[in-house]
C-alpha cells in the first residue's frame, strides 16, 4: 500500500482558520510601513547559489548547513533564499533603484532553512523584511526602531518584547578583535562543548552566543568586541543611544549581541520575547554599509531589519490579545430544490453588484434546511435568504434576521433595499 502523503518535514499548511490572524497581522505590518512612506518589493524566492555565500558569508551557519541549493537542467547552481537581503541588494542594483531616489522596501513572504524543525522553528517561514538604502546617519537607524516599536503598540504586544542592541564596528575591527578572542577561546578550549569546538576555527563569533548556561559563565570574562571597535562606530552607536534616550525607547545593550550573517557592521539589534519558547527572538536586524559595493553596485549605506510572522503570531496566541473568531459571511442564501438553484445564485451576482463589499455565501451543500440554516447562525451571517417553491411561485424572497429573528416576505427590489439597512 502507498505511504501516506505529507508535506516536507518543517514545511506545513497555513490553513484559512490560522489565516484570519495572519491576514489581520499582516494588515496592521502594512499600514505601519505605508505611514513610513517605505515601498513594496517582490523578489524571486530563487536566486543564483554564488550570491547568498558571497554575501551571507561562506563560514555561517546559513551558508553551511541551511541553504536548499540544487543545480537547474543545465547545471546552473540555485537556492531558495535563506533570507531577504540579499535578493534585495542584487534587485535595486540590477533595476538602478538608487537613481530614482527610491530608498524604503519591504517584503513579505517565505524563506527556506535546512533547519532542525521546532516550536518557532521551520524550514519554510514567512519574514517580513524592510531595507533602506542610501542613509548614513544613526537618523535612520533610530526611525527603523520606532517604526518596529510602532509595530509592537499597534499589535498590543509592547510589554512582552524587549530591544537588545549593539555596535559590531567594521570588518576589519571584527578580524582584529577576532584574534583575542580566540587567543581566549583557546586558553579556556576544555570549557568549550562539541558546538563551540566546530565553530572555534570558523565562526568563533557565534560562540559569543551560545545558549549553553556554563558556557556563558566562562564568556562573562572573554574580550569584549566594544573594545574593538572603531571612534566612527562609537559616534554613531553613542548617537544612536543618546537619541533612544531621548524619545522614551527602552533598550539593552547586550555586548554579546553579534548576528549570524557576515555582512552586518556597526548597528545591531534584536527584539527578544520570554513568552514562546527557546526560539525567542522574533525581529532581528542591523547595518550592512559595504554588501551593496560587494555585490557590485555603488558605495551605499544600508540597514534592515527582518520578523520572523510565525514567532510574532505565536506570541500574540500565547497573549490572546486578538481573536481570529470573527464574522465570516454577511448575507447567507439557502435554496430547496433544483428549481430555486438558478434563482439564488442570480440573486448572490445581484447583491455582489450592487453591494461589492458584501460577503455573500450561497449554500450548494446537500443537507436538511434546519441544518443549513444552522450553519448560517454559526457562520455569523448577520441575514439569511430563502428561495424554496413558495417564494417561486410568488416571485418573493424571505429575509431572516439571524440576530433580532425576524422574518421579511419581500420582492426582489425591496430585498435589495432591505439587505442595506442590515451594514
Ligand atoms: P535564530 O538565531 O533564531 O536562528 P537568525 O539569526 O538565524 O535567528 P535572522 O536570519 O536574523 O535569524 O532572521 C530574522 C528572524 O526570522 C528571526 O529573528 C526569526 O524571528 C525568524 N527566523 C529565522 N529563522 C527561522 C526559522 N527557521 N523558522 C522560523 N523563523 C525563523
Ligand atoms: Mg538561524
Amino acid at each position: 500500500m502507498d505511504k501516506k502523503i505529507s508535506s516536507v518535514r518543517g514545511m506545513h499548511d497555513y490553513l484559512p482558520e490560522e489565516l484570519k490572524l495572519w491576514t489581520k497581522v499582516e494588515n496592521i505590518l502594512k499600514e505601519i510601513l505605508n505611514s513610513y512612506c517605505y515601498e513594496e518589493i517582490r523578489l524571486p524566492i530563487l536566486e543564483k547559489t554564488n550570491i547568498f555565500k558571497r554575501a551571507i558569508g561562506n563560514v555561517t551557519d546559513v551558508v553551511q548547513k541551511e541553504m536548499y541549493s540544487f543545480n537547474d537542467r543545465k547545471g546552473n547552481s540555485l537556492t531558495l533564499r535563506p533570507e531577504g537581503t540579499v535578493g534585495c541588494v542584487r534587485a535595486i542594483i540590477e533595476n538602478n533603484l538608487f537613481r530614482k531616489k527610491k530608498q524604503k522596501f519591504w517584503y513579505l513572504g517565505p524563506m527556506f532553512r535546512y533547519e532542525r524543525p521546532q516550536k518557532g522553528r521551520h524550514r519554510q517561514f514567512y519574514q517580513l523584511g524592510v531595507e533602506v538604502f542610501g542613509l548614513k546617519s544613526e537618523n535612520i537607524d533610530l526611525e527603523i526602531i520606532l517604526l518596529i516599536n510602532r509595530i509592537w503598540k499597534n499589535l498590543g504586544i509592547h510589554l512582552h518584547v524587549k530591544l537588545e542592541i549593539n555596535s559590531i564596528g567594521s570588518r576589519s575591527d571584527r578580524l582584529e578583535y577576532q584574534k583575542s578572542l580566540l587567543f581566549f577561546l583557546e586558553k579556556n578550549k576544555k570549557f568549550l562543548d562539541e558546538d563551540s569546538k566546530k565553530r572555534l576555527y570558523t565562526n568563533p563569533f557565534r560562540i559569543l552566543d551560545s545558549k549553553n548556561p556554563n558556557l556563558q559563565k566562562i564568556l562573562k570574562n572573554a574580550p569584549l568586541l566594544n573594545n574593538y571597535i572603531n571612534c566612527s562606530a562609537i559616534n554613531h552607536f553613542n548617537n544612536l543611544c543618546n537619541m533612544m534616550n531621548l524619545y522614551g525607547i527602552k533598550y539593552v545593550h547586550n555586548t554579546n549581541l553579534v548576528r549570524g550573517l557576515d555582512y552586518y557592521n556597526n548597528t545591531v539589534f534584536e527584539w527578544k520575547t520570554n513568552q514562546i519558547g527557546t526560539q525567542n527572538t522574533i525581529c532581528a536586524g542591523g547595518r550592512y554599509d559595504s554588501l551593496v559595493e560587494e555585490l557590485g553596485g555603488n558605495k551605499t549605506s544600508a540597514i534592515g531589519f527582518a520578523i520572523g510572522i510565525e514567532r510574532l503570531i505565536l506570541l500574540i496566541k500565547s497573549l490572546k490579545i486578538m481573536s481570529s473568531k470573527e464574522r465570516e459571511i454577511d448575507v447567507y442564501i439557502i435554496f430547496i430544490g433544483e428549481s430555486s438553484k438558478i434563482q439564488a445564485i442570480k440573486l448572490s451576482e445581484d447583491i455582489r453588484s450592487i453591494y461589492p463589499k458584501l460577503r455573500v455565501f450561497v449554500n450548494f451543500i446537500s443537507c436538511n434546511l434546519s441544518k443549513k440554516f444552522k450553519h448560517a447562525v454559526e457562520s455569523l451571517a448577520k441575514i439569511a435568504i430563502l428561495i424554496g417553491t413558495d417564494e417561486i411561485k410568488k416571485s418573493c424572497f424571505l429575509l431572516k434576521d439571524l440576530k433580532n429573528k425576524q422574518e421579511y416576505f419581500l420582492k426582489k427590489n425591496e430585498l435589495i433595499l432591505k439587505i442595506k439597512q442590515f451594514f
